[in-house]
């Protein structure tokens, strides 16, 4: 049926448990965009619910009523772990939500790098809430090409890498590799800390066990940090957090209260105490390293 008279998109290509067993859809009360980058195919529109919706490769990656939670977790946290992060990198993150973030801290710079040129283009122009013209930020450095290969020409350089992907199908899938999470070992300094959009607690065997084993054998500190976000109905979703020199279940929250202060005002879900709620896991969910 031609998307024009197609009145509801059901995404129901999750990998993982859900696939071909699990839709939701959501009606399309006015469609805004779909199309085909030469890396992902791509689908928005705005439904009275959730607002304005961006699919990728049939998978919602965000919609305006939850955006900020999966942004402000994927960032906040580790941000406010280390001590002072001043070099940033993203990996993928074309929709420009995570730079939105990362640069509400004193950072000197942040570099983002995404595969595909069109869809930050895309996002601009159609997602304006999400990058807030984050991407002309003088601090922000953009790259267009493969994370893992960018990743591979730093050494001893970024306090923070934060990897926004998409889940692990098409350009993605090389960055929830055990080599990639090396090289992101070797670009952070000795303090650095990386964070990684991961899945759903649903697939906690292979998706978030299995990752967690992947860090563990490259990190000395992984932690899983639990956030939900309606968009996504599948229930609690997993970022994973690993780190060179710094426990992440031991920061010092009063330090983190204090810089937080400075920021809270822009922030709409983050705070400290939330901080430590989402690392306090059920214990259905506790990993056995
Ligand atoms: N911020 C989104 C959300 O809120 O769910 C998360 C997904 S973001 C849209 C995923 C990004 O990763 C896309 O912009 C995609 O182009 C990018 N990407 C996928 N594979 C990549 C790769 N190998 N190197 C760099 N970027 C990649």
């Amino acid at each position: 049926m031609p998307i024009s008279k197609l009145k509801w998109f059901c995404e129901g290509s999750v990998p993982g448990k859900r696939l071909g067993k699990v839709r939701h859809c959501f009606y399309i009360d006015k469609l805004v965009f779909k199309g085909r980058t030469p890396y992902q195919e791509i689908l928005i529109f705005d439904n009275s619910v959730y607002g304005r919706t961006f699919v990728l490769d049939g998978i919602v990656q965000l919609s305006k009523i939850d955006e900020f939670i999966y942004h402000e977790i994927i960032v906040h946290p580790i941000m406010f772990s280390h001590p002072s992060p001043k070099k940033v990198l993203i990996v993928g993150g074309g929709d420009g939500g995570v730079l939105r973030e990362v640069l509400k801290h004193p950072i000197d710079e942040v570099y983002l790098i995404d595969i595909d040129e069109k869809l930050i283009e895309i996002c601009k122009k159609y997602l304006p809430f999400v990058s807030q013209n984050s991407f002309a930020d003088k601090r922000a450095k953009i790259n267009i090409g493969d994370g893992m290969a960018f990743v591979n020409k730093f050494e001893d350089f970024f306090d923070v890498v934060i990897i926004d992907s998409n889940d692990p199908i098409g350009p993605s899938s090389k960055l929830f590799s055990q080599k990639f999470y090396g090289d992101v070992f070797r670009a952070l300094k000795k303090d650095g800390i990386m964070i990684a959009q991961i899945g759903s607690f649903l697939d906690f065997e292979s998706m978030i066990t299995g990752t967690y084993r992947k860090l563990k054998k490259i990190f000395p500190f992984v932690y899983p940090y639990k956030l939900t976000m309606p968009s996504y109905n599948c229930g609690d979703y997993c970022f994973m957090g690993a780190s060179k020199g710094i426990d992440l279940a031991r920061v010092d929250f009063r330090n983190i209260e204090k810089r937080f202060q400075k920021i809270q005002k822009k922030l709409k879900y983050y705070s400290p105490k939330i901080h430590q709620a989402s690392m306090t896991l059920p214990k259905i969910w506790q990993i056995k390293g």
